[in-house]
């Protein structure tokens, strides 16, 4: 099934339990709800930050856009077509425009191929671009990240950011319509992560979408135009950081550490998830804080949703005041 032209992604109550048996047979089974109800869209040319803390549920959306999990519920169109629900078979023509960036760059690499060989082999075998035509625009790709004059490097002679480097001239030299980065700035210091997201945003074709997971709330700012905080499997809050401040608390808290702690603790089962850390409860909606989930609802004026219910009132104040 096709949709007309529209977002690259688009994401619709996205679920995923995740269910584990003991150490034996008869042990009973428990249940993990990574993502529940999860829905946003990622526009042509627009990157979009996932983040939250680790266990919030980004990288388990993540995976599933790509279809390398399945939803236990929801819906992922990618470029107007029905993605999950594919077989393999179905997806594997398509996957060459829908692409993954691991973490672990040098689990990704092969130890006995260099940076060039590398990407030839990823041109070659899923774009299906003929040898000497791969041969070049690896070399060209290459170049683009600065990794012109280490074509010849092989995984292990190289840095850190390099590795990385290497992973993305692969994802990028195929000319996706969709990169998913999981962390890919992930144990480098902040000079290599500066140059390692340059490297991908700076090389995204024209028209590509892209999401970046991440738990760094200066790389969101920095390099993305939307920002989606996760926070116990849900979007709490879903800003354009360049027009405008969070409002949840946990919000806060992520892109501004210094403004207060992040929760370690057990979050509550009932309620608003975040309750036991909530500096902003106060009785006009305790009650509702204790009983009532908060939806992830619209601010007027602005491209900003946020699942509070502090926020719902405030602005309901503001709208009865005025
Ligand atoms: S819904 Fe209530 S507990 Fe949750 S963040 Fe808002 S004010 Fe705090």
């Amino acid at each position: 099934m096709t949709e007309a032209a529209g977002p690259v992604v688009r994401v619709v109550g996205l679920h995923k339990t995740f269910k584990s048996g003991g150490a034996w047979p008869w042990s009973p089974k428990s249940e993990v709800r990574a993502v529940r109800g999860v829905d946003f869209q990622v526009a042509e040319g627009e990157v979009v930050a996932l983040v939250g803390q680790s266990g919030s549920g980004k990288t388990t959306v993540s995976r599933i856009v790509l279809g390398l999990e399945e939803p236990s519920q929801g819906e992922v169109w990618l470029d107007g077509g029905r993605w999950d629900g594919l077989s393999e078979r179905q997806r594997r023509p398509q996957r060459v425009r829908f692409q993954y960036v691991p973490q672990d760059a040098m689990g990704a690499l092969d130890p006995q191929q260099t940076a060039l060989e590398h990407v030839i082999e990823t041109l070659a075998v899923l774009g299906g671009h003929p040898a000497p035509e791969a041969r070049e625009r690896a070399r060209s790709m290459l170049d683009r990240l600065g990794l012109g004059h280490r074509e010849e490097a092989l995984p292990r002679e190289m840095s850190g950011g390099e590795q990385r480097r290497v992973t993305l001239a692969r994802v990028l030299a195929l000319e996706p319509r969709l990169v998913v980065a999981d962390e890919p700035t992930s144990g480098l210091d902040p000079q290599r992560r500066e140059s390692v997201l340059e490297a991908l945003i700076g090389n995204l074709p024209p028209r590509a979408g892209c999401i970046l997971v991440t738990h760094d709330m200066s790389e969101a700012r920095g390099w993305c135009s939307r920002v989606l905080a996760m926070l116990a499997g849900r979007v709490i809050e879903e800003i354009d950081v360049s027009k405008d401040e969070p409002i949840h608390p946990y919000a806060r808290v992520l892109f501004d550490p210094w403004s207060g702690e992040v929760p370690r603790g057990p979050l509550a089962e009932q309620g608003c998830p975040f309750r036991p850390d909530c500096s902003l409860v106060d009785d006009t909606f305790a009650a509702r804080c204790q009983s009532e989930l908060p939806s992830l609802l619209p601010v007027p004026g602005v491209a900003h949703r946020v699942a509070c219910h502090a926020a719902e009132s405030a602005e309901h104040a503001a709208a009865s005041s005025s």
